[in-house]
């Protein structure tokens, strides 16, 4: 599941590739927009918010897309063959370029003035230039009743956080994932932590939370349940968090994140 750190890297990618360039070639292979045509148009930007994309295109227009769970941009030299098998849903291409969109979740084309209304309600996101904690924890902090790990993942908190980052940053903080937000000393930590990691990993293709690449190394928990803790050498914990169907893996140190607050 790419969390914020992978889409924020994609918005480079489509940068480079995009960024100034005129389309001579938009195919929005969704029914919603099947018949739109940006041919002609310079691309502006993309910009990454949170978990979404948005790809400015003159004339006002913005091409919204989230990879949801498998999504990806494949960039590669204009005129190269596309993946089959019906799983693009978005091309974009100049002269130079192709960016095809694989299985994204999400395609949307609005004005730019409507970006507000896609992505207003996300939190601070943790990438962005205006990244603000004290407003992060704020919003954290709205609903002492719930629990830290929930809380993590519900972008109107904070924006770019997924599974991973969210057991790991858990585990750098020693805190349980199941600690009502209301018991959690010291949130700015928790935020302080995700950032740090997803500034870490933003520009690198494979991440590591732990500075180790080595397969099995590279992250404290996530992934590695049922298997000894790097730290206490205790069996790490995995179960599921959130109301149901949204419900998603969370693993944990039941000894390094104990739930009752320490101290
Ligand atoms: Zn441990």
């Amino acid at each position: 599941m790419p969390e914020g750190d992978v889409v924020h890297r994609s918005a480079l990618r489509l940068g480079r590739a995009l960024d100034g360039r005129v389309l001579t070639r938009s195919d929005f292979r969704v029914p919603r927009h099947s018949t739109a045509d940006l041919t002609g148009r310079a691309v502006l930007e993309t910009v990454s918010r949170g978990k979404h994309l948005l790809t400015r295109v003159e004339g006002g227009l913005t091409v919204h897309t989230h990879l949801r769970m498998e999504g990806r941009w494949q960039i590669s030299p204009a005129g190269r063959g596309l993946p089959g098998g019906d799983v693009v849903r978005l091309v974009l291409a100049n002269a130079e370029w192709q960016a095809a969109g694989v299985r994204l979740g999400m395609v949307d084309l609005v004005s730019t003035e409507e970006e507000g209304r896609l992505v207003g309600h996300l939190g601070p996101d943790l990438l962005g230039e205006d990244w603000d904690e004290a407003e992060a924890v704020r919003r954290l902090a709205r609903r002492p009743e719930t629990s830290i790990g929930v809380a993590l993942l519900d972008q109107r908190n904070l924006a770019g956080i997924g599974t991973i980052y969210r057991a790991e940053t858990l585990f750098l903080a020693g805190v349980s994932p199941w600690r009502p937000v209301g018991t959690v000393e010291d949130l700015g930590a928790i935020v302080s932590i995700a950032r740090r990691l997803l500034d870490a990993n933003k520009e690198r293709p494979s991440r590591t939370t732990t500075g180790d690449l080595r397969p099995g190394r590279s992250t404290w928990v996530y992934g590695r349940a049922g298997r000894p803790c790097l730290r206490c050498g205790r069996r790490i914990s995995h179960g599921e968090m959130g109301a149901q169907p949204q419900e998603r893996l969370i693993v944990w140190c039941r000894h390094c994140q104990p739930e009752e607050p320490t101290g």
